[in-house]
């Protein structure tokens, strides 16, 4: 079992209201071989919400309020899913503060990417989990 980034999978979670349907991600789900999570809804923010990034280990909204609290929580919420599907690999929407894997954006609001992992991505890959960004 795989566990997917719901936006990918048609859901309208996006902190903009948005989807960003990708069709082969909405096939795994329909054939019963992927669950879909929003993390971020998980963790008690609303949709739509105000765009966020990571800056350092806090994750900071563009009008700088401290959301990593609701990061963290929406990540282990997951996990818990994750687990409970007994998912050994992830697809995730890449660069996202809480999806993204290996590059997500840098914290200025401008676009511009920085290494690393989003909250809930790094939480799956310490956890033995395979992640892998899907664009
Ligand atoms: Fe998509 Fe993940 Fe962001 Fe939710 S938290 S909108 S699933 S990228």
């Amino acid at each position: 079992m795989k566990i997917v980034s719901a936006c990918l999978a048609g859901v309208h979670c996006r902190y903009d209201c948005k989807a960003q349907t990708r069709p082969e991600i909405e096939e795994m789900v329909g054939k019963g071989e992927a669950i879909p999570v929003c993390p971020e809804q998980l963790g008690g923010l609303s949709t739509p919400r105000p765009p966020a990034e990571r800056i350092g280990e806090q994750v900071l909204t563009n009008k700088g309020v401290d959301v990593t609290d609701q990061y963290k929580k929406g990540a282990e919420e997951a996990f818990q899913i994750a687990k409970l599907c007994g998912a050994s690999e992830a697809l995730l929407k890449s660069k996202s503060p809480m999806c993204g894997s290996g590059k997500i954006y840098d914290g200025t609001f401008t676009g511009s990417l920085k290494e690393g992992d989003g909250v809930f991505a790094e939480l799956l890959k310490k956890n033995g989990i395979k992640v892998s960004p899907v664009d």
